[in-house]
Order: C-alpha cells, then structure tokens, then sequence
C-alpha cells in the first residue's frame, strides 16, 4: 500500500473515496457515492438502476386525540360542535367531570354561552363574558 502525503490536503485526487473517508475529507465520492461517476459507471456494468430507488412514503399517522380546558383547577373536555347551530362562526361543548355541559360560541355580535351566569347576569351586559367564554378567548378556541 502506498503512503498517502497528508500534508497537502488539497489535493484529493489520488485518494481512493474510502482513504478519503477514513481522513474526514469530503470530496464528492465521500458526499454522496452513489453519485460518484465511478459508481454510475460501476452500476451501469452490473446493470443496476442508476440512482437507488425512492423511498416508500411512510403510513399516515393515525391516533386518537382529546382537548381538555382547565378554568380555575376544573377541567372540562372541549369538543368542536357545529356552528350553525348558533348561527355563529365557530362553537365547542365544554363537558365537565360530573357530565355538565356548556356550549361557548362565536358569532358576528360577539360570544355566548349557555351557562347560568352569561345567560341570567351577563349576556347584555359584561362584554367580557363569563368565565367559560374568557378561557376559550384566552386559548384562542373563541
Ligand atoms: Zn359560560
């Protein structure tokens, strides 16, 4: 086996791509390989294809999946519910542990919701909303 000079690094052209390799330098064999000419040339002999055969695209990722809003330590599972219903924009249904449900929407007057406090004390008067209605706007569901 012959010397390699390693002081002129410069000057890659009598390294083999794998002596290359082995001294960290990069030059086009050791970049991509099956790109080198020697190899399409080495491929075309063999009768291989030319470049390596694509990829097969992964499965589609699947799963199961839930939101849960947590207001003030009580947490609620949020499902999207269709908008029409409330002539509105956007809609979800806030279920809380012991099966209570809120339905919050979004419409061109402003939001709603179907809890005590916005429909008795609020709607009409505190554009700010009940407390469901300011957690959906504060996780940007509203
Ligand atoms: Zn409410």
């Amino acid at each position: 086996m012959a010397a390699i000079d390693t002081a002129d690094t410069r000057d890659h052209s009598r390294l083999t791509p794998g002596q290359a390799r082995q001294m960290g330098i990069r030059t086009p064999e050791t970049i991509a390989p099956a790109r080198a000419p020697w190899a399409i040339e080495q491929r075309k002999a063999e009768g291989l294809p030319l470049y390596p055969t694509p990829r097969k695209a992964p499965a589609p990722a699947s799963g199961r999946c839930s939101l849960r809003l947590s207001i003030n330590g009580v947490s609620y599972r949020v499902r999207p519910i269709r908008p029409e219903a409330f002539g509105g924009i956007r809609a979800f249904r806030l279920t809380k542990g012991d099966g209570a449900t809120h339905d919050v929407s979004l419409d061109v007057h402003g939001a709603a919701c179907t809890c005590g406090d916005w429909t008795f004390r609020r709607e009409g008067i505190d554009p700010t909303g009940c407390k469901h209605i300011r957690a959906a706007k504060a996780c940007g569901l509203l």
